[in-house]
């Protein structure tokens, strides 16, 4: 529920960007949070701060031309939010798939700024993308695109402005090309301007594997405050991309086993355990599709169009898209006992499916802090890059899980001292707003 004050301004929002239908989910979410906070810090109000942290300081929107192997010409749609930046240089991924326009970059962009905050490295918040499918391109054309993208890009991001990096679509390959257009294009090895990047070229251990693991290390401790841990816990991760994939490998590292995951066309249920070496021949060195696996895996099931949230299980990770986990998704995983979700992807879960999970009682971990590992790895990266070293694969993994229970406590106790106790969409919503609030007020009108 908005209080009255607050749902004047979400009204405004809706208004001001009529059809954007994902970011006006993102904005009420964070907004249904905000009431106790606005009662205790007017300043907040006086200095306008919910309507200035609602438009992005910029947006940029461009044609993207490229020609295919055919030599056909294509003209793709390009986005870059820069959302805030009172914490740091705009920092956020780029999404490329054909759903993208400039609500879904929106309410990605919006939900960075409060995780990136959360993570408590000076990062603000920005998400960019295109509308370009890379399934079933191959290489060349994915070059091509992604150096069409980055010739306009180019002028608006840097290591002090505004650090991109990979999403859905986007990963190690594209931002290869990308790192590659950049360096021709600004005579600058600059490795600080994209994070996510290969091992080899200025990249940093762990960040292929943050999101996943550190989403599976937010379920941890929130296990931990019932006093349950994964040992012996059954487990379904939908998706099977990036994060996916290091999710599965961190929970059955932490004694859960894996039942099933999915893909856009449809699930696989592995009762023994998902045999997380055939999934990632299959995903990453193949790029084929999880119908792939269960043809190759004994014991497993295929079911085409199936939604994985029906397979009984204790612990969930949604770890693929934006509302794929709706409120009858909800009622399955509670009637099948589930007691534990934590979102890997941005906003997976309905706010339908959000209500049902805290009205039974299940642990809920929402997106912008279960699935910051990723961002706050591309922080350790910068960190990396701007200093010219490079840190060991433990260390760097000591400290994502240091930063993920820090995220877990700050949610854990702002939840509590707002009144809410056990509610880690208020105390995320809240612990990120402070911070980001705070700054802008310290900065001034800007
Ligand atoms: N796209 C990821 C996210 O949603 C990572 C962003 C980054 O590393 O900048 O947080």
């Amino acid at each position: 529920m908005l209080d009255e004050k607050v749902d004047l301004l979400f009204e405004e929002v809706v208004q001001r960007n009529a059809g954007e239908v994902e970011f006006h989910q993102a904005v009420r979410e964070v907004l249904e949070s905000l009431g106790p906070v606005l009662a205790k810090y007017p300043e907040f109000a006086r200095a306008k701060i919910i309507q200035r942290i609602c438009e992005p300081e910029s947006q940029i929107i461009f044609r993207v031309p490229w020609t295919d192997d055919r030599g056909e010409v294509h003209i793709n749609r390009g986005f870059r939010v820069e959302f805030n930046s009172a914490l740091g240089p705009y920092k956020g991924g780029l999404r490329f798939h054909p759903s993208v326009n400039l609500g879904i970059v929106k309410f990605l962009g919006f939900e960075q700024l409060f995780k990136n905050a959360l993570t408590g490295m000076p990062i603000g918040g920005g998400k960019g993308g295109a509308d370009f499918d890379p399934k079933g391109r191959s290489d060349d054309e994915v070059m091509r695109f992604c150096q069409s993208f980055m010739l306009e890009m180019y002028r608006h991001i840097g290591e002090y402005t505004d650090v991109p990096a990979g999403d859905i679509g986007v990963g190690t390959r594209e931002l290869g090309y990308l790192f590659g257009q950049y360096k021709r294009i600004t005579n600058r090895y600059e490795s600080g301007v994209l994070t996510g990047k290969g091992i080899d070229w200025g990249g940093a251990l762990v960040r292929r594997e943050a999101t996943g693991y550190g989403a599976a290390f937010f379920l941890e401790q929130m296990l931990k405050t019932r006093k349950q841990s994964l040992e012996g816990m059954t487990c379904l991760v939908s998706g099977s991309g990036n994060v996916a994939l290091y999710a599965i490998e961190k929970v059955h590292a932490l004694g859960g086993t894996v039942i099933g995951c999915s893909d856009s066309d449809g699930v696989v249920h592995d009762p023994d355990g998902i045999d997380l070496d055939l999934l990632r021949e299959i995903k990453e060195v193949r790029r084929g599709r999880i119908l792939h696996y269960a043809e190759a895996r004994k014991g497993s099931q295929y079911l085409p169009h199936g939604s994985i949230w029906q397979i009984p299980c204790d612990v969930a990770l949604p770890c693929a898209t934006q509302n794929e986990l709706t409120a009858k998704d909800a009622a399955a995983l509670i009637k099948n006992g589930c007691i534990a979700v934590a979102e890997g992807a941005n906003m997976p879960t309905t706010p339908e499916g959000v209500r049902a999970f805290a009205a039974a009682g299940v642990l809920f971990g929402p997106g912008k802090a279960a699935n910051a590992g990723g961002v706050a790895t591309s922080a350790l990266e910068m960190q990396q890059n701007a200093s010219r070293d490079r840190w060991s694969f433990e260390h760097t993994e000591e400290r994502l899980s240091e930063i993920m229970t820090n995220i877990h406590d700050i949610c854990f106790h702002t939840a509590e001292e707002f009144g809410a106790p056990g509610d880690y969409v208020k105390g995320a919503n809240i612990a990120g707003f402070l911070r980001v609030a705070r700054a802008m007020v310290a900065l001034g009108l800007v």
